[in-house]
């Protein structure tokens, strides 16, 4: 059910160069626009399950990414 395969690595790789990303929560699938670069944890708006984590000023995206916004 899940389409995790290349789309997901290549979106995830886009992700930590480019600016705003859209992700779905993984929890509660509410979909939100966050800094692919945030130096902080990003949580959900909803249901506050962390969707991004900084990795050396990177964000390592912990939701699914549906969009990268460049
Ligand atoms: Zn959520």
């Amino acid at each position: 059910m899940e389409d995790v395969p290349r789309r997901w690595n290549l979106f995830k790789m886009k992700a930590l160069v480019s600016k705003f990303i859209k992700v779905r929560c993984s929890k509660c699938k509410n979909e939100q626009v966050i800094f692919g670069n945030s130096s902080n944890i990003v949580y959900c708006l909803v249901c506050s399950k962390e969707v991004a984590y900084p990795t050396g000023g990177k964000s390592r995206i912990s939701a699914r990414v549906l969009e990268v916004l460049e």
